[in-house]
């Protein structure tokens, strides 16, 4: 399973219901924050998630929505001692101005309250674990070195507990090295290999983050199949002239896209205050019915069976999207 949490959903300036643009991403212990918008430390609190284990962050460009929020974010680290590290993934423009604030404004001079490690991007993957990776691919948006995120579990044998009870295989570590792909003798002396209890090998899910970006076609084959598409739609199609100005997307070129790369759900972020919910699903039902318009806290759960979402401050039954048409319209 993977999860994320929308910690803020707005496009350049908050508003009341609308932080600036983060979201953490949690795969079993891991998590990635992408982006830190100002005001991100406050709400990564309200979210319950708290700054256990924060050590990753990943920032798609160097725009000030979604980096400012790192400088109260590391005075705050500065105190509590939160992490024991803390590693800062992006394209070297925006690390440059990450340099400047974390070690010009905020720390000039002194140490930083845990090591950090500035990390330069290439597309391609960044970490990768057995189960799991993490890649970045690029993408355009105004200037230099920006890039979207795939999550993606790698693909996986299931274990067959009934199998490996016909077996008589005992729990506990036997199993775990059974699905680790060992092959283990069992106290009566019999060898039972991976093959005897494992399942033909299925797909994991992926998650793919898009950060600000203003168009759509480059991005088909870094998305392709993903279950749960994150895209910005800072504009509707009326004011697309003003989306080519700015380095933006409409509604309609992020449905686009979920359709295009054959995308499970459509997520759309870094709204602006001047549309309505239901205007945006209006654009984007045509091309891609299975669309939310995320608002803050929106807490969505990806397994190959399901995606849910719960919002846990706005205390809304949790929503199963695999349905089409949802219309989650509040913030209207
Ligand atoms: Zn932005
Ligand atoms: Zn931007």
């Amino acid at each position: 399973m993977l999860e994320l949490v929308f910690l803020g959903t707005a496009a350049s300036a908050p508003s009341i219901q609308r932080g600036l643009p983060a979201q953490m991403v949690l795969y079993r212990d891991e998590r990635f924050l992408i982006d830190c918008g100002e005001g991100t430390q406050r709400q990564i609190l309200r979210s319950g998630l708290g700054f256990r284990r924060l050590e990753r962050i990943l920032l798609t460009h160097g725009h000030l929505d979604h980096i400012l929020g790192l400088g109260g974010l590391i005075s705050t680290f500065a105190r509590w001692e939160a992490v024991d590290r803390l590693e800062i993934y992006g394209g070297r423009w925006a690390l440059n101005r990450v340099r400047d604030l974390l070690f010009g404004v905020v720390l000039r001079g002194a140490r930083p309250p845990v090591p950090i490690d500035l990390i330069d991007l290439e597309p391609g993957i960044l970490l990768e674990s057995e189960t799991f990776e993490v890649r970045a691919f690029p993408v355009t948006h105004r200037g230099p070195g920006c890039f979207g995120y795939l999550f993606r579990e790698k693909p996986r044998r299931p274990f067959l507990p009934e199998k490996a009870a016909a077996l008589g295989v005992p729990a506990g570590p036997v199993r775990r090295d059974l699905v680790n792909g060992m092959s283990v003798t069992l106290a009566d002396g019999r060898v039972i290999h991976p093959d005897e209890v494992l399942g033909p090998e299925r797909d994991g899910v992926s998650i793919a983050v898009t950060g600000d970006v203003d168009r759509v076609d480059t991005l088909v084959n870094a998305v392709q199949g993903v279950d749960l598409l994150v895209c910005e739609a800072t504009y509707l199609k009326r004011d697309v002239q003003m989306a080519r100005q700015f380095g933006h997307l409409t509604a309609e070129e992020a449905a686009w896209l979920a359709r295009a790369a054959g995308a499970r759900t459509l997520a759309l972020n870094h709204l602006s205050q001047r549309y309505r919910v239901g205007e945006i699903l209006d654009e984007t039902k045509p091309w891609f019915p299975n669309t939310i318009v995320t608002r803050d806290f929106d807490h969505f759960q990806v397994t190959r069976e399901r995606i849910t979402l719960t919002n846990q401050e706005l205390k809304d039954d949790e929503m199963l999207l695999d349905d089409v048409g949802v219309d989650n319209g509040l913030l209207e």
